[in-house]
């Protein structure tokens, strides 16, 4: 089958009127939300929205509203040409790259968001890159129960950036589906909790987190690790695979699983951020797994913050 040549757009206007002569030719529309540096999770995500609707949106936006002046913004990998040319090749293609300069309204100020320097305080609240900018947006989504957990501990500003920037993607975008990846199974969630207490009419998709051959969950930040840390990584998904072998052998007490994952990443040289166990829905902490759980783990290795989960039914 020839591939598509995908149409690239940078303009919200453009990408709104698009998307609305589609519809209105009775198209329907799948929306990929990503920040870029494209791997097979993220060409997983766009396999999943040919099954679901006739044409595939894909965005390339790295969200300054998500990351705090001290997270990795200015340091985030990106390879535009890159990312075009897996588009292209990916299985069925993609019908639109939308890849807009800046989301947020500058005011009179046309210079591109800082990051990384010194400061993430302002006056004792915490601000993310947007706000250190002065650019001039204020208005935020906040799913007020679900960020506050994991992830939401020790990036308090990360929700509500990532539920801003996908509210303004889906307004922009309009599109029938959205897919997520369930590798960040917090922001699946809270996407999900949003669309349903705010009414948008579209159905969001999570799909099944994607690993390399050797078990490490695949991430754009992967490329930061040097050879010796990304071996030490592997710790994670091998004592998270671990962990759901014994509780779905009958070992379903969450403190003992959890320190035996604590321990592996420990031992390979990680330092830990979390590791819970928690309801697959409410995200609430668990003492037994007598339902549906997923066990969550944040860690760092070297300067590198990694996630990964694993569902466990038992
Ligand atoms: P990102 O570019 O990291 O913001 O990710 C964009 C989308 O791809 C999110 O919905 C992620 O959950 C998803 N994604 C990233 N890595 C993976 C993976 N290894 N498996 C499945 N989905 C992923």
């Amino acid at each position: 089958m020839a591939n598509k040549n995908p149409l690239e757009i940078t303009d919200k206007d453009e990408m709104r009127n698009w998307s609305r002569s589609m519809r209105a030719q009775g198209k329907t529309i799948g929306l990929v939300p990503t920040m870029g540096y494209l791997h097979e999770g993220h060409l997983s995500l766009i396999q999943e929205s040919h099954k679901q609707t006739h044409l595939t949106v894909v965005s390339i936006y790295v969200n300054p509203g998500q990351f705090s002046p001290t997270e990795d913004l200015s340091t985030y990998p990106s390879d535009f040409l890159g990312d075009i040319q897996k588009l292209k090749s990916v299985p069925g293609g993609v019908d639109v790259i939308f890849r807009p300069r800046n989301l947020y309204d500058y005011g009179n100020k046309d210079d591109g968001v800082g990051g990384g320097v010194g400061w993430d305080q302002e006056g004792g609240k915490v601000v993310s890159c947007v706000e250190k900018s002065g650019m001039e947006h204020e208005t935020w989504v906040r799913v007020e129960r679900l960020e506050k957990g994991l992830c939401g501990i020790s990036r308090p500003v990360f929700f509500r950036g990532v539920a801003t920037i996908v509210t303004k993607l889906f307004n922009i975008v309009e599109p029938d589906v959205a897919v997520f990846g369930k590798k960040d199974y917090q922001q699946w969630r809270i996407i999900q909790r949003m669309v349903r207490d705010l009414d948008f009419g579209i159905k969001v998709i999570g799909s099944e987190l994607v690993r390399d051959d050797d078990g490490l969950a695949k991430s754009s930040r992967n490329v930061r690790l040097p050879p010796d840390d990304r071996q030490k990584a592997l710790s994670i998904s091998k004592s998270l695979f671990k962990a759901k072998f014994a509780a779905e052998n009958g070992q379903i007490d969450c403190q003992e699983l959890r320190n035996a994952v604590i321990q592996a990443v420990h031992e390979a040289g990680g330092k830990i951020d979390y590791a819970e166990i928690v309801d697959q829905e409410s995200l609430e902490k668990l003492e037994e797994i007598k339902r549906p759980a997923v066990f969550c783990v944040a860690a760092w290795f070297g300067n590198v913050r990694l996630i990964d989960n694993i569902e466990i039914n038992v």
